[in-house]
């Protein structure tokens, strides 16, 4: 069930003065849908880097876990230990790779690297030897980012040793650089680039597709897809209607409202003047809380349907709104509006602060109070525990 707007505040105590609700339910119906756009028996991993995308790495691991995922990529090595106990089923795999002499902690903890070069290749087959075992561990072929993974050229060197050829790997991988550009042509010598990887390592599970490359259609999709973004409600598809299911919803209670006449300002520099007579509501949102300044002047606020522009600059802690359409009755400290949520998407404020919705979910501030709805176990580090309804 979607969030209702209108229930989010619930509960939730009179001091809080910002609430981000993020909806599990909607996490796990996005990564099913993903599932059901590829042939059967091909698997969706779970990309929770940079703390889920700023949505909680923990509660969103745990939510897809409970719905059958059993892959998840990290991006640092200190947060697949921090995730690690939380989950007891699946791999975490490391995205950033071995750093050196990292090896045994990445054992210790039953984590999976990433091996981006013929050094960490090197280290961790020595490691294996060492300890007289086959340790799981993916490659990552570069076959045209150039900015993590194997060369192509270094892994043809490599796939000609018999011990790499016949090692268990985990998984082989590779990352496209184009992927939300269906027609660059990047997308097709990568993929052609990368089939030769596969052919290399019979058997070997594969993945080159992330959210948007899973767009490009079944010849992307190899044997397990690598999502991030769209899981958490972000458009794969630029240009295109988004078909995931919205995940985030920021609402903030006004603080104050003020009347000011016709041809007066409204905050630092006097970026606004009022064309006539307004309501002003302030509320507590700001750049310190991800809120980007770039957004200044840009979009709106929403009560219900009623749009209130956001006007002036964003200061550090406080967005101005322009509430003159607010019925009287609603003008006053308390009265709830939503930054993001039905009217107003991720991609809406993303496009209004001149950036993409990766960077507005993993900015998400930590001075809001969070929410997870449908979080299938108790988890202490999240004060409340939405049911859903
Ligand atoms: C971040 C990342 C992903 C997920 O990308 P999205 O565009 O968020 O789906 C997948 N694979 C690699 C290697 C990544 O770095």
């Amino acid at each position: 069930m979607p969030i209702d707007p209108a229930h989010v505040w619930d509960g939730v105590p009179a001091e809080v003065p910002t609430l981000l609700t993020i909806d599990l339910d909607a996490i796990v119906a996005n990564w099913r849908h993903l599932h059901s756009l590829a042939a059967p028996g091909v698997e969706v991993a779970a990309v929770v880097k940079a703390d889920g995308y700023g949505l909680g790495a923990e509660p969103v691991a745990q939510a897809l876990a409970a719905a059958g995922c059993r892959r998840f990529f990290v991006a640092h090595l200190d947060e697949a230990i921090r995730l690690r106990p939380h989950l007891a089923h699946g791999d975490i795999a490391v995205l950033n790779g071995l750093l050196p002499g990292t090896g045994r902690l990445m054992l210790a903890e039953r984590l999976i690297p990433v091996l981006n070069s013929r050094e960490q290749v090197r280290e961790w087959l020595d490691l294996a030897a060492e300890l007289g075992g086959t340790p799981a561990a993916i490659l990552q072929v570069d076959t045209g980012m150039n900015r993590l993974g194997l060369p192509l050229a270094d892994f043809a060197a490599l796939i000609a040793q018999p011990e790499v050829q016949t090692y268990p790997w985990r998984a082989v991988i590779s990352h496209l650089a184009c992927a939300d550009e269906p027609d660059h042509p990047l997308n097709a010598l990568q993929r052609d680039r990368f089939l030769q990887v596969r052919a290399a390592l019979p058997g070997v599970p594969a993945a080159l597709a992330a959210s948007s490359g899973i767009f490009l259609g079944p010849d992307y999709h190899a044997d397990f897809l690598r999502p991030g973004v769209a899981l958490y409600g972000v458009n794969p598809c630029p240009g295109q209607p988004n078909p995931m299911q919205q995940v985030v919803h920021l609402s903030a209670r006004i603080l104050q409202c003020r009347s000011i006449d016709s041809g007066e300002t409204v905050g630092y520099g006097a970026a606004h003047r009022s064309k006539g007579p307004a309501v002003i509501a302030t509320v507590a949102v700001g750049y310190a809380d991800g809120f980007l300044r770039s957004a200044g002047g840009m979009g709106a606020a929403y009560h219900g349907a009623i749009a209130l522009p956001i006007v002036g600059r964003i200061s550090m802690d406080l967005i101005t709104l322009d509430a003159t359409s607010l019925p009287e009755a609603l003008r006053h400290a308390g009265t709830p509006v939503d930054l993001i949520g039905p009217h107003r998407t991720v991609d809406d404020v993303a496009a209004d602060a001149k950036t993409i919705g990766y960077e507005i979910l993993t900015a998400l501030g930590s001075r809001y109070h969070r929410r997870h709805l449908g979080l299938p176990a108790m988890h202490p580090t999240y004060p409340w525990h939405g049911t859903g309804a």
